[in-house]
Protein backbone atom coordinates (compact mmCIF):
# COMPACT_ATOMS: atom_id res chain seq x y z
CA UNK A 1 0.00 0.00 0.00
CA UNK A 2 1.38 3.23 -0.89
CA UNK A 3 1.94 5.75 1.87
CA UNK A 4 -0.69 8.38 2.35
CA UNK A 5 -1.26 11.89 1.35
CA UNK A 6 0.85 13.98 3.77
CA UNK A 7 -1.65 16.68 5.29
CA UNK A 8 -1.47 20.29 4.85
CA UNK A 9 -1.05 22.62 7.90
CA UNK A 10 -3.97 25.74 7.01
CA UNK A 11 -3.07 28.91 8.87
CA UNK A 12 -6.45 30.20 9.46
CA UNK A 13 -7.49 33.58 10.59
CA UNK A 14 -10.56 34.49 12.87
CA UNK A 15 -12.48 37.65 14.22
CA UNK A 16 -10.43 40.66 16.22
CA UNK A 17 -13.97 41.65 17.72
CA UNK A 18 -17.07 41.38 15.22
CA UNK A 19 -18.27 37.93 15.11
CA UNK A 20 -19.11 37.99 11.57
CA UNK A 21 -15.55 39.10 9.99
CA UNK A 22 -15.14 35.57 8.86
CA UNK A 23 -14.60 34.30 5.58
CA UNK A 24 -16.25 31.66 3.81
CA UNK A 25 -13.14 29.81 3.40
CA UNK A 26 -11.93 30.17 6.86
CA UNK A 27 -15.86 28.39 7.53
CA UNK A 28 -14.93 25.90 5.29
CA UNK A 29 -11.52 24.98 6.30
CA UNK A 30 -12.42 24.89 10.08
CA UNK A 31 -15.39 22.53 9.26
CA UNK A 32 -13.25 20.06 7.26
CA UNK A 33 -10.17 19.34 9.26
CA UNK A 34 -9.13 16.62 11.32
CA UNK A 35 -8.21 18.69 13.98
CA UNK A 36 -8.32 22.34 15.10
CA UNK A 37 -5.01 23.64 16.93
CA UNK A 38 -6.01 26.25 19.07
CA UNK A 39 -4.34 29.08 21.48
CA UNK A 40 -7.03 28.56 23.80
CA UNK A 41 -9.59 25.70 23.13
CA UNK A 42 -11.97 27.55 25.75
CA UNK A 43 -12.18 30.67 23.39
CA UNK A 44 -12.39 28.85 20.23
CA UNK A 45 -15.33 26.69 21.11
CA UNK A 46 -18.15 29.07 21.08
CA UNK A 47 -16.85 30.45 17.69
CA UNK A 48 -17.03 26.95 16.32
CA UNK A 49 -20.54 26.79 18.43
CA UNK A 50 -21.66 29.38 16.46
CA UNK A 51 -20.11 28.44 13.23
CA UNK A 52 -22.17 24.68 13.73
CA UNK A 53 -18.54 22.88 13.36
CA UNK A 54 -17.84 20.00 15.47
CA UNK A 55 -14.33 19.37 14.44
CA UNK A 56 -11.95 18.51 17.31
CA UNK A 57 -9.61 20.81 19.44
CA UNK A 58 -6.21 20.47 20.76
CA UNK A 59 -4.26 22.76 23.09
CA UNK A 60 -1.36 24.60 21.25
CA UNK A 61 0.08 27.68 23.42
CA UNK A 62 3.32 28.88 24.05
CA UNK A 63 4.03 26.59 27.57
CA UNK A 64 3.16 23.41 25.38
CA UNK A 65 4.07 24.33 21.75
CA UNK A 66 7.25 23.03 22.15
CA UNK A 67 6.30 19.37 22.78
CA UNK A 68 2.82 19.45 21.25
CA UNK A 69 4.12 19.87 17.65
CA UNK A 70 6.00 16.58 17.44
CA UNK A 71 2.94 15.02 17.95
CA UNK A 72 1.16 17.11 15.26
CA UNK A 73 3.91 16.93 12.43
CA UNK A 74 3.04 13.05 12.76
CA UNK A 75 -0.54 13.40 12.25
CA UNK A 76 0.34 15.81 9.02
CA UNK A 77 2.87 12.84 7.91
CA UNK A 78 -0.06 10.29 8.60
CA UNK A 79 -2.49 12.51 6.31
CA UNK A 80 -3.91 14.22 8.24
CA UNK A 81 -5.23 18.36 7.47
CA UNK A 82 -4.85 20.02 10.31
CA UNK A 83 -5.91 23.85 11.20
CA UNK A 84 -4.15 26.91 13.27
CA UNK A 85 -6.27 29.21 15.18
CA UNK A 86 -4.95 32.11 18.04
CA UNK A 87 -7.72 33.56 19.85
CA UNK A 88 -8.39 36.32 17.76
CA UNK A 89 -7.05 37.86 14.23
CA UNK A 90 -3.97 36.07 12.63
CA UNK A 91 -1.74 33.01 14.32
CA UNK A 92 1.53 34.01 14.71
CA UNK A 93 0.57 38.00 14.98
CA UNK A 94 1.80 38.29 18.63
CA UNK A 95 0.70 35.45 19.15
CA UNK A 96 1.51 31.50 19.10
CA UNK A 97 2.02 29.54 16.50
CA UNK A 98 5.57 29.81 15.25
CA UNK A 99 7.15 26.98 15.86
CA UNK A 100 4.54 24.56 14.42
CA UNK A 101 4.66 26.41 11.78
CA UNK A 102 8.37 26.12 11.22
CA UNK A 103 8.33 22.46 12.25
CA UNK A 104 5.69 21.96 9.62
CA UNK A 105 8.01 23.16 7.18
CA UNK A 106 11.33 21.94 8.18
CA UNK A 107 9.28 18.82 7.80
CA UNK A 108 8.77 19.44 3.94
CA UNK A 109 5.08 19.72 4.66
CA UNK A 110 2.66 22.15 3.04
CA UNK A 111 1.99 25.22 5.37
CA UNK A 112 -0.67 27.33 3.53
CA UNK A 113 -2.65 30.50 4.80
CA UNK A 114 -6.11 31.19 4.97
CA UNK A 115 -5.55 35.46 5.43
CA UNK A 116 -8.48 37.57 7.74
CA UNK A 117 -8.49 39.73 9.96
CA UNK A 118 -5.68 41.25 12.18
CA UNK A 119 -5.53 44.31 14.66
CA UNK A 120 -2.25 45.73 13.04
CA UNK A 121 -3.52 45.72 8.98
CA UNK A 122 -7.55 47.22 10.74
CA UNK A 123 -5.85 49.55 12.43
CA UNK A 124 -3.45 50.78 9.71
CA UNK A 125 -6.07 51.25 7.09
CA UNK A 126 -8.32 53.33 9.41
CA UNK A 127 -5.27 55.31 10.88
CA UNK A 128 -4.44 58.09 7.57
CA UNK A 129 -0.88 57.96 8.49
CA UNK A 130 1.59 56.75 5.52
CA UNK A 131 1.28 53.15 5.46
CA UNK A 132 3.97 52.45 2.17
CA UNK A 133 6.23 51.44 4.58
CA UNK A 134 5.48 50.63 8.19
CA UNK A 135 7.24 48.80 11.04
CA UNK A 136 5.24 46.34 13.29
CA UNK A 137 6.93 46.44 16.97
CA UNK A 138 4.29 44.03 18.40
CA UNK A 139 3.70 44.31 22.28
CA UNK A 140 6.45 47.07 24.04
CA UNK A 141 7.94 45.95 27.36
CA UNK A 142 5.80 46.35 30.55
CA UNK A 143 8.17 47.59 32.44
CA UNK A 144 8.58 51.41 31.79
CA UNK A 145 13.17 51.44 31.66
CA UNK A 146 12.95 48.69 29.02
CA UNK A 147 9.78 50.38 27.13
CA UNK A 148 11.28 53.84 27.22
CA UNK A 149 14.76 52.13 25.76
CA UNK A 150 13.55 50.38 22.62
CA UNK A 151 11.34 53.70 21.83
CA UNK A 152 14.58 55.52 22.21
CA UNK A 153 15.68 52.63 19.15
CA UNK A 154 13.25 53.43 17.42
CA UNK A 155 13.95 57.16 17.61
CA UNK A 156 15.21 58.14 14.45
CA UNK A 157 12.87 55.52 12.98
CA UNK A 158 11.37 57.68 9.50
CA UNK A 159 8.47 54.38 8.98
CA UNK A 160 5.20 54.64 10.91
CA UNK A 161 5.42 52.61 13.65
CA UNK A 162 2.55 50.13 14.98
CA UNK A 163 2.70 48.67 18.40
CA UNK A 164 -0.26 46.36 20.38
CA UNK A 165 -0.76 47.86 23.44
CA UNK A 166 -3.29 46.25 26.35
CA UNK A 167 -5.47 48.27 28.80
CA UNK A 168 -3.33 48.27 31.83
CA UNK A 169 -0.47 50.21 30.19
CA UNK A 170 -2.07 52.40 27.39
CA UNK A 171 -1.63 55.49 29.37
CA UNK A 172 1.81 55.34 30.70
CA UNK A 173 3.05 53.84 26.91
CA UNK A 174 1.49 56.86 25.24
CA UNK A 175 3.31 59.19 27.95
CA UNK A 176 6.62 57.62 27.48
CA UNK A 177 6.12 57.95 23.61
CA UNK A 178 5.31 61.48 24.14
CA UNK A 179 8.60 62.21 25.89
CA UNK A 180 10.73 59.73 23.73
CA UNK A 181 9.13 60.86 20.12
CA UNK A 182 8.62 64.09 21.48
CA UNK A 183 4.84 66.13 22.17
CA UNK A 184 4.03 67.20 18.58
CA UNK A 185 4.75 63.92 16.76
CA UNK A 186 1.29 62.80 15.27
CA UNK A 187 0.31 59.34 16.25
CA UNK A 188 -2.99 57.18 16.67
CA UNK A 189 -4.96 55.48 18.69
CA UNK A 190 -7.22 52.23 17.41
CA UNK A 191 -9.53 51.47 20.35
CA UNK A 192 -12.06 48.00 20.12
CA UNK A 193 -12.00 47.93 16.72
CA UNK A 194 -14.94 46.08 15.08
CA UNK A 195 -16.43 45.88 18.73
CA UNK A 196 -19.17 48.02 19.89
CA UNK A 197 -17.42 50.77 21.81
CA UNK A 198 -14.86 51.51 18.42
CA UNK A 199 -12.86 54.76 18.60
CA UNK A 200 -9.73 56.09 16.34
CA UNK A 201 -8.44 59.13 18.35
CA UNK A 202 -5.37 61.27 16.02
CA UNK A 203 -3.66 64.00 16.91
CA UNK A 204 -0.08 64.72 18.57
CA UNK A 205 0.97 62.79 21.10
CA UNK A 206 0.89 65.11 24.01
CA UNK A 207 -3.06 65.70 22.75
CA UNK A 208 -3.69 61.91 22.33
CA UNK A 209 -1.71 61.80 26.15
CA UNK A 210 -4.11 64.48 27.80
CA UNK A 211 -7.52 62.65 26.23
CA UNK A 212 -6.80 59.44 27.22
CA UNK A 213 -5.94 60.52 30.84
CA UNK A 214 -9.42 62.52 30.85
CA UNK A 215 -11.16 59.91 29.70
CA UNK A 216 -11.47 56.49 32.15
CA UNK A 217 -13.43 54.91 28.59
CA UNK A 218 -10.53 55.32 26.35
CA UNK A 219 -8.10 53.20 29.14
CA UNK A 220 -9.94 50.31 28.17
CA UNK A 221 -10.02 47.76 26.17
CA UNK A 222 -7.77 46.20 23.03
CA UNK A 223 -5.23 48.66 21.51
CA UNK A 224 -3.64 49.51 18.31
CA UNK A 225 -1.09 52.59 18.92
CA UNK A 226 0.18 54.50 15.48
CA UNK A 227 2.89 56.42 15.20
CA UNK A 228 4.15 58.97 12.31
CA UNK A 229 7.93 58.45 11.47
CA UNK A 230 10.55 61.00 12.20
CA UNK A 231 10.47 63.70 9.15
CA UNK A 232 13.68 63.25 7.16
CA UNK A 233 15.70 66.67 7.50
CA UNK A 234 16.48 68.55 4.57
CA UNK A 235 20.50 67.20 4.08
CA UNK A 236 18.63 63.85 4.63
CA UNK A 237 16.56 64.43 1.92
CA UNK A 238 19.42 65.54 -0.21
CA UNK A 239 21.66 63.00 0.26
CA UNK A 240 18.95 60.69 -0.49
CA UNK A 241 18.08 62.50 -3.84
CA UNK A 242 21.90 62.53 -4.75
CA UNK A 243 21.94 58.88 -4.25
CA UNK A 244 18.63 58.19 -6.58
CA UNK A 245 20.10 60.85 -8.77
CA UNK A 246 23.60 59.11 -9.31
CA UNK A 247 21.73 56.06 -10.14
CA UNK A 248 19.27 57.47 -12.79
CA UNK A 249 21.64 59.74 -14.56
CA UNK A 250 22.81 56.30 -15.90
CA UNK A 251 19.59 55.33 -17.97
CA UNK A 252 17.83 59.07 -18.18
CA UNK A 253 18.78 62.21 -19.77
CA UNK A 254 20.16 64.19 -16.00
CA UNK A 255 16.94 66.24 -16.53
CA UNK A 256 14.52 63.84 -16.23
CA UNK A 257 17.13 61.93 -13.81
CA UNK A 258 16.70 64.99 -11.61
CA UNK A 259 12.99 65.63 -12.13
CA UNK A 260 12.62 61.89 -10.68
CA UNK A 261 14.88 61.97 -8.03
CA UNK A 262 13.18 64.76 -6.48
CA UNK A 263 9.72 63.40 -7.24
CA UNK A 264 10.96 59.92 -5.21
CA UNK A 265 13.06 61.09 -2.44
CA UNK A 266 11.58 65.17 -1.83
CA UNK A 267 14.88 66.84 -2.23
CA UNK A 268 14.56 69.72 -4.01
CA UNK A 269 15.32 69.42 -7.87
CA UNK A 270 17.62 72.23 -8.80
CA UNK A 271 19.75 71.46 -6.10
CA UNK A 272 19.91 67.68 -7.76
CA UNK A 273 20.27 69.39 -11.46
CA UNK A 274 23.07 71.67 -9.94
CA UNK A 275 24.59 68.69 -8.65
N1 LIG B 1 -3.12 37.81 16.45
C1 LIG B 1 -3.76 39.08 16.71
C2 LIG B 1 -3.81 39.89 15.41
O1 LIG B 1 -3.65 39.32 14.33
O2 LIG B 1 -4.03 41.09 15.47
C3 LIG B 1 -3.09 39.82 17.84
C4 LIG B 1 -3.06 39.08 19.14
S1 LIG B 1 -2.34 39.97 20.46
C5 LIG B 1 -2.19 38.76 21.70
C6 LIG B 1 -3.66 40.94 21.07
C7 LIG B 1 -3.43 42.43 20.86
O3 LIG B 1 -3.85 42.78 19.54
C8 LIG B 1 -4.26 43.32 21.77
O4 LIG B 1 -3.61 43.54 23.01
C9 LIG B 1 -4.33 44.60 20.97
O5 LIG B 1 -3.14 45.33 21.08
C10 LIG B 1 -4.45 44.05 19.54
N2 LIG B 1 -5.87 43.87 19.19
C11 LIG B 1 -6.52 42.70 19.02
N3 LIG B 1 -7.82 42.91 18.70
C12 LIG B 1 -7.98 44.26 18.69
C13 LIG B 1 -9.10 45.10 18.44
N4 LIG B 1 -10.31 44.62 18.16
N5 LIG B 1 -8.92 46.45 18.50
C14 LIG B 1 -7.71 46.96 18.80
N6 LIG B 1 -6.62 46.20 19.04
C15 LIG B 1 -6.74 44.87 18.99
Amino acid sequence: MSPPRPGTLHVVATPIGHRDDIGARAIETLRRVKVIAAEDTRHTRPLLQHLGIDTPLVALHDHNERTAVDGLVERMRGGDDIALVSDAGTPLISDPGFRFVRAARAAGLKVSPVPGPSAVVAALSVAGLPSDRFVFEGFLAAKSGARRARLSELAGETRTMIFYESSHRILESLQDMRDVFGPGREAVVARELTKMFETVLDGPLADLVDRVAADPNQQRGEFVVMVAGREASEDERLAEGLRVFAILKDELPPAKAAKLAAAITGAPRKALYGA
